[in-house]
């Protein structure tokens, strides 16, 4: 689907049923009046029967550990046919799939590696957690992912790795970064922790790079609690991330094998995650493809409603995961009111968003990590001088002071969900000079 035809629907236009004129008429919500919407967005996670089988069968099973039980190796599988990747590791969490991912491919100290600055925290902590220097490339304003244009301009002889993430479960421009990566003989690691059944041409995220990282925490489209996974077609790859993630022993190693062929950490997933996850996965596709379909019509109802401009997709992408549903919000077409101001009066009319990330680039932890005494025993000082002028990102900085999220969840009901969130924000901009008296 993209985004074109979705303009031309929007170009159409839609006449508001009488009673919604009226809704949007009433008083705000946070002025007193009634909210547009009373009841919750649909609950996460979802459990069946299936899952509480699946957990009580390990239970009583005893064997909790993956060198005990078949769980996480048959979610392996199960995990790789459905997104049709060669090779899959599960992981206690995405982080340490990342974690696992860099370890892998040798990134270490001296290193550098290309980050966007518009993703969640551990996409970067992984990378200072190998004493490797992350290199901020700016964010695209109009899809909200990394801009790719200015990714080649960011590698020097130092850079070992290239980490696209697929921000909100859109893809970056892998067209752009795939072949650039190719060239320069680096390899590529997606942050897919929000893209579980995202689609580049018809291929799904996480398996288009040379590795790809999924996150299976509470809050994620494919959800364990905590849980990760690895993906890749490389068979080496997979047997030094398997080695890693095990304590440095590898994997036709038996229990009581001591010996050992790498250093490593316990990064390990237990059987009761991956029993769960076989369970949940029985509902992914659907799931997917319902996030899909209402967030076609959010984004065609919100095109609509000046000041509203919803994340644009890269025309590879064939399918959208929608962990977030992303827009920006401009104040002019709102009175003057500010963002924090339009998502109070949003939550009080019963729809929930919130502002998102911070720009991670100026994180003073961040700045401190690359100033502390371990960088500047291991990268030259001029290098980590210069640092802060070379990760300046103004695009994401605009970005991160406009935009605004939606999760998952909202995305997971009927169609009535999605009219009123639009609702919501049309009543607020028919009032928006009342709020901006507050
Ligand atoms: C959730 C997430 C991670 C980390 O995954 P955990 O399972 O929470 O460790 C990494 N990157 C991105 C983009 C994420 O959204």
């Amino acid at each position: 689907m993209n985004t074109v035809t979705r303009r031309g629907f929007a170009a159409a236009g839609a006449v508001a049923p009488l009673a919604t004129v009226a809704r949007a008429n009433s008083k705000l919500a946070l002025l007193g009046g009634q909210p547009v919407r009373k009841e919750p967005f649909p609950s996460w996670p979802r459990i069946g029967p299936e899952d509480e089988r699946a957990w009580m069968d390990v239970l009583r099973g005893g064997k909790w550990y993956r060198g005990s039980g078949a769980a996480v190796s048959r979610f392996e599988k199960g995990y790789a046919r459905l997104l049709g990747a060669p090779h899959c590791l599960a992981t206690a969490n995405g982080t340490s799939a990342l974690y696992t991912a860099l370890n892998a491919l040798g990134v270490g100290p001296g290193d550098e590696v290309i980050v966007p600055p518009y993703t969640f925290v551990a996409t970067i902590n992984v990378v200072l957690l190998n004493y490797a220097l992350p290199v901020f490339v700016d964010t695209d304003l109009e899809t909200f992912q990394i801009d790719a244009t200015k990714v080649e301009a960011a590698v020097t002889d130092r850079t070992r790795a290239v980490i696209p993430v697929h921000i909100g479960g859109s893809p970056a421009n892998l067209d752009a970064i795939l072949p650039l990566a190719r060239r320069r003989k680096l390899p590529v690691i997606e942050d897919a922790c929000q893209a579980h059944l995202g689609e580049w041409r018809g291929r799904k995220l996480g398996t288009l790079g040379d590795a790809g990282c999924f996150s299976f925490q509470a809050s994620k489209n494919l959800n364990s609690g905590e849980g990760g996974a690895l993906m890749t077609g490389d068979e080496d790859l997979l047997e030094r991330a398997y080695g890693f993630h095990n304590n440095g022993r590898g994997a036709r190693t038996g229990s009581l094998d001591f010996s050992y062929r790498m250093g490593g950490a316990n990064l390990r997933m237990t059987e009761f995650q991956a029993a769960l996850l076989m369970a949940q996965m029985t509902r992914l596709e659907e799931q997917a493809r319902r996030r899909d379909d209402n967030a076609a019509h959010l984004t065609k109802l919100l095109n609509e409603i000046p000041g509203i401009r919803p994340a644009r997709l890269h025309d590879g992408c064939t399918r959208g995961a929608w962990h977030l549903y992303m827009f920006r919000y401009d104040p002019e077409a709102f009175a003057g009111v500010p963002r924090d101001r339009f998502l109070k009066a949003l939550a009080a009319e019963g729809v929930r968003g919130s502002g998102g990330y911070r720009p991670l680039n100026r994180e003073p932890f961040i700045l401190n990590a690359v100033h502390s005494k371990a960088y500047r025993a291991l990268y030259p000082a001029r290098l980590l001088e210069q640092w802060e002028e070379r990760n300046h990102c103004p695009v994401n900085d605009r970005l991160c002071r406009e935009a605004i999220w939606f999760t998952q969840t909202m995305l997971l009901g009927a169609r009535g969900d999605i009219e009123q969130i639009a609702e919501a924000i049309r009543k607020i901009q028919l009032q928006a000079g009342e709020l901006r008296k507050l």
